[in-house]
């Protein structure tokens, strides 16, 4: 089966670059399943999870926010955040949960609660990509 490069960078540097059968990852506008030969497209993400597929074997990436960008022959991905299943730091997740969770508690002025939200929203997105860390 023909395969596609796809490279995950954030400003710390590159996360993930390998070669796979299909990537898919959640867009502002809905899912998007990325096979190789996909027409250009750019396409802004939500905090989400990437999965990269190959041979049977399903890779998941936790990415907060950032662009797709995909080509023919390249799918470059770069987040503001990007970590790999297995490098996903459970206890530290489900701390920033429970730090969001307690803000949204409080009465606080609106852009708290707001970063409050995201805060929860990227902890909730580790813990679920975390999940499928073998
Ligand atoms: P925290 O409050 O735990 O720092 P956060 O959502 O505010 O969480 P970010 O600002 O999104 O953290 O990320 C800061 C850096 O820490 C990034 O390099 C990100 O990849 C890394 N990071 C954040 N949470 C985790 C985690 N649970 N496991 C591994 N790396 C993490």
């Amino acid at each position: 089966m023909s395969t596609v490069t796809t490279s995950i960078v954030t400003p710390d540097g590159p996360v993930l670059e390998a070669d796979y059968e299909m990537v898919s990852c959640t867009a502002e506008n809905g899912e998007l399943g990325i096979l190789p030969g996909h027409i250009p497209l750019v396409a802004p993400l939500k905090v989400s999870s990437v999965r990269l597929q190959i041979k049977g074997r399903t890779d998941y990436v936790a990415v907060s926010g950032g662009f797709l960008e995909v080509r023919p022959d390249r799918i470059t991905i770069l987040a503001q955040t990007a970590e790999s299943a297995a490098d996903i730091d459970v206890d530290r997740a489900e701390q920033a949960k429970k730090r969001a969770e307690k803000r949204l508690q409080d009465k606080q002025a609106n852009l708290d609660q707001i970063r409050a939200e995201q805060a929860l929203n990227r902890a909730i997105n580790r813990l679920e990509v975390a999940s499928h860390s073998r």
